[in-house]
């Protein structure tokens, strides 16, 4: 029974007899080494040679026990952000990306990225990956409650709670809190009042965020535009202050200014 995947344009490169025999190989902690040219030994669109490959397989790890089911093949070069990278002609690709082309010889489409089943960024088996969207990597992350694991108030670090968090979205949503002044009220940073209302930071998959044209004084004459326009120029007020006055959102006449 060869280790060689059937169909090589099919996107299932690896059938259940392939994934068992690995199983058997890993734990009986063979050396996979020379087995990881059945994975990686194609060439796609020229992207690759036989000598970027060697160099490739060369530096990845396939000791038994890494990553979280302990059957991960790790590449630890050049770590980023968590992932490795691989370098060859001069250029950085991501170690995890060079493994899923070269298993499944194709490039990966430019509006995808490569996914990890093992959330271990480091892993190259071809097993682990799968090609999703942005979206599909999201929705793996939030599945994996990794997003929440350091930034909810169990954390030590946290200087908020989820009650001030609530707190702050609902002041936002009524348009009379610039970030600014709620990043002052609440003792955090700009960018974290801005990450709390994108729902980047403490994640609440029931938070919708209503944006503030949404509300109310949406019709807003040609002389009052012009106006707001002028005050704003003459560097007197600024969006927060300009927003009190017309009573609209600061994000409002910010587009206001910028459109004007
Ligand atoms: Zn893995």
């Amino acid at each position: 029974m060869p280790l060689v995947p059937k169909t090589r344009n099919n996107v299932k490169l690896y059938n259940s007899d392939t994934l068992t025999m690995l199983k058997e190989l890993n734990n009986n902690s063979v050396d996979l080494k020379p087995n990881l040219y059945r994975f990686f030994r194609f060439t796609c669109n020229d992207k690759y040679s036989q000598k970027s490959i060697d160099k490739f397989i060369s530096k990845i790890d396939t000791t038994p026990g890494l990553g979280p089911k302990g059957d991960c093949w790790e590449r630890n070069k050049r770590i980023r952000r968590g992932y490795g990278r691989f370098r060859y002609n001069n250029k950085i690709y991501s170690s995890h990306k060079v493994a899923w082309e070269l298993s499944h010889n194709k490039l990966v489409p430019c509006n995808k990225l490569i996914c990890h089943t093992c959330d271990n960024r480091k892993c190259c088996n071809p097993m682990h990956l799968f090609l999703g969207t942005n979206q599909d990597n999201m929705t793996d992350m939030v599945n994996k409650k990794r997003q929440n694991k350091l930034k909810n108030e169990n954390n030590g670090m946290a200087k908020l709670t989820w009650i001030q968090v609530k707190e702050i979205r609902n002041l936002y949503t009524t348009g009379k809190y610039t970030m600014k002044q709620l990043a002052n009220k609440f003792g955090v940073t700009q960018s974290c009042i801005g990450n709390i209302i994108r729902n980047k930071l403490w994640y609440d998959p029931n938070y919708i965020r209503t944006k503030l044209d949404n509300i109310g004084n949406t019709q807003i004459d040609e002389n009052t535009k012009n106006k707001i326009y002028i005050l704003y120029i003459q560097n007197k007020y600024g969006y927060g202050k300009l927003a009190k006055q017309f009573n609209i959102s600061p994000s409002r006449i910010r587009d206001i200014v910028k459109n004007n």
